[in-house]
């Protein structure tokens, strides 16, 4: 228990919840990094050793990696689709953060290392229409992933599996579907729909305009996995034999229409919907094969999205409602220019 666990990507979503689901398990050396300064981390443990650091940079992979027994790879330059259509090279950019951190891990000597991939790999062609058929983990090949975000993807899990081959360093790789959850991005711009929802269903709550923009026509069709069932799915993976790259993600397929109307009934309020068809939508359908999990781990994700979106709907109120007090409360004491 006290072997030294790296999380890269730490003051992030996922990294932040990893870093507390480690020490609640009862890990006592966790190093949690991340390019953002501490302030703007979304979880910051008391524990753990918190480092600001930029691991596009090799040398900071290497100070990052040292005496590491096990590197979770969750850092990443993304957002939702308003962010990765817009801003491909950024995304492209995180290839230097997995290609320095595999290099600083084979040469520290790391035993496992973690990589977070994305459905954002699968052929595009298999994603044209609403009706999907789920993603088996061989769809990904022909390559015609996302252009930018999907293809530094793509590229790095390949990354993993040649350190792998060649260097003999045991590489764990998941494609993540769409995760949300509290202590999330839920403004700003990179935020994804589940949590774009929300915000916009709290917004309305408070303001009585009850007039929801969806982007697209809403048909889109995709599933949603909640955190904890992430978190689990990322400890099974890195401790199984499972040399190859494997969703992670639920089977739970619903429309962004279907999420909107689960939102507005957790927030007890009707809603009408206005449709943005220029705004980015992403491809029109995608569910998460979980055949090849099933049969590895004998698990899936399995928490409902009604379960998951009632807990995550809580949390964003409370941050609207916290950050809509504060912006009050400033009002009040500077005037309304403040
Ligand atoms: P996030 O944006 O909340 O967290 C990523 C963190 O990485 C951020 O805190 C960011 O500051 C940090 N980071 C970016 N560049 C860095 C750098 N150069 N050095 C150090 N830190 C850096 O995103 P998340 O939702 O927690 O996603 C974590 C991982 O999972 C990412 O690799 C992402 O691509 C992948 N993923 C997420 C989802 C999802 O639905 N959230 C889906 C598929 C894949």
């Amino acid at each position: 228990m006290n072997d030294l666990i790296v999380v890269a990507g730490a003051g992030g979503f996922i990294g932040g919840h990893l870093v507390e689901y480690f020490l609640d398990k009862g890990y006592t050396n966790i190093r949690a990094v991340d390019i953002k300064p501490l302030e703007e981390w979304y979880q910051v443990s008391e524990v753990a050793e918190n480092i600001v650091a930029d691991l596009k940079d090799r040398n900071n992979c290497m100070m990052a990696c040292r005496g590491a027994t096990e590197v979770y790879n969750l850092a990443a330059d993304m957002g939702g689709m308003g962010f990765i259509e817009n801003n491909k090279a950024l995304c492209m950019l995180s290839v230097l953060i997995n290609t320095h951190m595999l290099q600083s891990c084979h040469e520290t000597g790391v035993d496992r290392y973690f990589y977070a991939s994305s459905a954002c790999v699968y052929n595009a062609d298999k994603q044209k229409s609403e009706d999907v058929i789920p993603l088996r983990e061989e769809d990904a090949y022909p390559a015609m992933p996302e252009d930018g975000y999907g293809w530094e993807k793509l590229f790095s899990e390949r990354m993993c599996r040649h350190f792998r081959e060649d260097f003999g360093l045991t590489t764990r790789v998941a494609r993540f579907h769409n995760v949300y959850g509290p202590h999330g991005t839920w403004e700003g711009g990179r935020e994804k729909a589940p949590a774009a929802i929300c915000r916009k269903i709290v917004a309305a709550k408070q303001t009585g305009d009850h007039e929801i923009e969806v982007w697209g026509d809403g048909k889109q069709t995709r599933s949603f996995m909640y955190i904890d069932d992430c978190l689990l799915g990322i400890d099974r993976i890195m401790h199984s034999d499972i040399e190859e790259p494997i969703n992670l993600g639920s089977d739970e397929l619903t429309t962004i229409n279907n999420l909107t109307d689960l939102v507005a009934e957790i927030a007890d309020i009707e809603i009408t919907r206005r449709h943005d068809l220029t705004a980015p939508k992403g491809v029109n359908g995608r569910n998460s094969d979980n055949t090849k999990i099933q049969e590895y781990l004998g698990w899936a994700p399995g928490i409902t999205l009604k379960e998951g979106m009632a807990k995550t709907f809580e949390w964003i109120q409370q941050e609207y409602l916290a950050r809509y007090e504060q912006a009050t409360k400033t009002e009040e004491v500077y005037g309304s220019h403040a």
